[in-house]
């Protein structure tokens, strides 16, 4: 019988197929307390079981080929790392020889403290990092199973099926689309976890939280995905199947329209010039870029380096990142933002104040980079050595107050002392911005535009702590909205300050990509738009859409909504 099982779409697009189905390993492990004398026999199979998954791992990494080896290995690196933790490995020795838990369980164990630690992450992205690690913990348990069960993995979709699993490793999902895999269905997870991103540079469409997925659907049920409504009909009915047929030709016609604005121009039906940047944190976001024909890149996350290595990178590592980058986009202008650590983003090098009792308030990005001088000068050191390969704009993450731009601007003069004191070739003097992610740095942006030569409105963050409500929390749903009118009076003020202090304004969070808000930001006034650069044709094809002066004539009218449900209705009744 016909069933529809809701989801949250983190990968557009739709897919007929039969489905797959992946129990969650972890649910099923042996929970009896072990005796004494059967301590050594099972510490040496887990040590065997964390040994098989280290070498699927390395398994993987070898069938993978071309550019989607290149935008898998770092997953699989990731996850190498987690399997070498000495943290991990430790705490799961203790919990076998101390605790006297199976393998199965100490794994189960380890992996619930850690996702209790990410699940207390702030920035949903962070959060999603628990992913990977029940990945990795489901990859060693079904291991240690097989140790016993000599049951084959069975993670191993055939063509033409739907994965329908708890959730799924990057690398697994890289091989298995290789291997003819039509799509995903995952029963947790998030859009912003690393599966999440590959599945969308996969093009392979994919829910996450469609809670009922492992109970609903049965192995080789006909499933169609349809990632556009966020739904999976199990039992698609011959009127369905029609819906589906006429998507792929409507896919096919729309892909085949995208493709040739790759080499377009930017700009509104009335001939208003935009500038579209990307936000990029990996080398496949870079050539994605450059791919369609983005204006250059408006954010690159420099905290990432320092997430994936367990100790600090030092000034060469950080500056053939940043060089690599500058020369990936040839020519092009970079933006590279400085640090944005703390809170949430915690660094395995201890650099984070742990234990404060508020930290999305708390030390973090330019608050954190100021405390630690030397750090901060070897990350300037090598941003000013990549910055002889391009143009390279410095944007600084978290500004309050125009103090902080004063001491980055300060650390940056002396570094260029100090190279050229080392006879170490130096660019031209770089452009100094500041993110405007904190309300008083709106509130107060006149003050800092006499510091900053542009700015970066970080909506994800300056919605969090406007409306004081955690961006990653889908309990705040109704509060967490763009469209706040607050909010929206806060971003008319920055783009009208910047544009009066004839400084450029770009806007860097998630609703820069997303295609429902282009009109609104194009009505307050923005003319850069940075986001992933999934979303380049998207955007560029909407604004081509849209007529600027009429959008900027409704501005005071949006403005002047009293809800973000009023802010809402009234732009649909604009844009028809
Ligand atoms: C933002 O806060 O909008 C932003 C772009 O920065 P991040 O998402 O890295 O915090
Ligand atoms: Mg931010």
């Amino acid at each position: 019988m016909r069933q529809i099982l809701a989801g949250t779409t983190a990968a557009k697009g739709m897919a007929l197929g039969r489905a797959r189905l992946v129990q969650p390993s972890r649910y099923l492990v042996d929970t009896r307390p072990l005796n004494e004398d059967e301590v050594d026999v099972e510490l040496e199979r887990l040590h065997h079981a964390l040994d098989t998954a280290r070498q699927e791992l390395r398994e993987l990494r070898g069938k993978l080929h071309g550019a989607l080896a290149r935008e898998v290995n770092e997953f699989i690196d990731a996850h190498s790392l987690l399997l070498d933790d000495p943290e991990l490995l430790r705490g799961l020795d203790d919990l076998v020889r101390i605790g006297h838990y199976r393998p199965g369980a100490a794994l189960k164990k380890q992996r619930d403290r850690l996702a209790a630690v990410f699940e207390a992450m702030d920035d949903p992205y962070l959060r999603s990092r628990k992913e990977d690690v029940d990945q990795v913990i489901s990859r060693v348990i079904s291991a240690l199973q097989r140790q016993t069960s000599r049951e084959e993995r069975k993670l191993a979709a055939r063509v033409g099926e739907i994965l329908i699993a708890d959730t799924i490793a990057p690398a697994d999902m890289a091989h298995l689309a290789g291997a003819g895999l039509l799509g995903v269905v995952a029963s947790s997870g998030s859009p912003y976890s690393h599966s999440a991103i590959l599945a969308r540079s996969l093009d392979l469409p994919m829910l996450v939280g469609a809670r009922d997925a492992l109970s609903t659907i049965h192995d080789d049920d006909l499933i169609l995905l349809d990632a556009e409504r966020g739904e999976a009909v199990v039992h698609p009915t011959a009127q369905d199947l029609a819906r589906y047929r006429a998507w792929q030709r409507e896919a096919a016609a729309e892909g085949r329209r995208l493709a040739t604005l790759a080499n377009a121009p930017t700009r509104t039906r009335d001939g208003v010039d935009v500038r579209l940047y990307a936000n990029a944190e990996m080398p496949p976001d870079i050539a994605m870029a450059r791919a369609r024909g983005a204006d250059g890149v408006g954010l690159y996350r420099t905290e990432f380096l320092f997430l994936r290595q367990k100790g600090l990178p030092t000034e060469d590592e950080q500056f053939i990142a940043y060089r690599d980058l500058v020369l990936g986009m040839g020519g092009l202008p970079v933006t590279i933002r400085t640090l944005d650590l703390g809170a949430d983003k915690a660094d395995a090098a201890g650099l984070v104040i742990r234990g404060e009792d508020n930290p999305a308030l708390g030390v973090r990005g330019v608050r954190l980079s100021l405390r630690y001088p030397a750090v901060f000068s070897t990350q300037i050191r090598a941003i000013l050595r990549a910055a002889c390969y391009g143009p390279v704009r410095v944007l600084v993450p978290m500004v309050t107050q125009p103090d902080e731009l004063i001491a980055v601007r300060t650390l940056f003069k002396l570094a260029r002392q100090e190279l050229k004191r080392e006879n170490i070739d130096l660019p031209e003097k770089l452009q100094l911005g500041a993110m405007i992610e904190v309300p008083a740095a709106a509130i107060n942006v006149r003050a800092l535009l006499e510091h900053a030569d542009f700015l970066a409105i970080g909506t994800n963050d300056l919605a969090q702590y406007v409306l004081a409500a955690d961006r990653g929390n889908d309990a705040l749903d109704n509060i967490y909205n763009p469209l706040q009118p607050a909010l929206l009076r806060l971003l008319a003020y920055v783009i009208t300050e910047g544009r009066r202090a004839k400084k450029p304004v770009s806007l860097c969070g998630e609703i820069g990509g997303d295609t429902n808000f282009t009109a609104l930001l194009l009505a307050l006034g923005l003319c850069e738009f940075s986001m992933h650069p999934s979303q380049l044709l998207h955007v560029r094809d909407r604004l081509t859409s849209l007529d600027h002066a009429i959008l900027r004539a409704h501005a005071p009218r949006i403005l002047r909504s009293r809800t973000h449900e009023e802010a809402e209705a009234l732009l649909a009744s604009i844009t028809g």
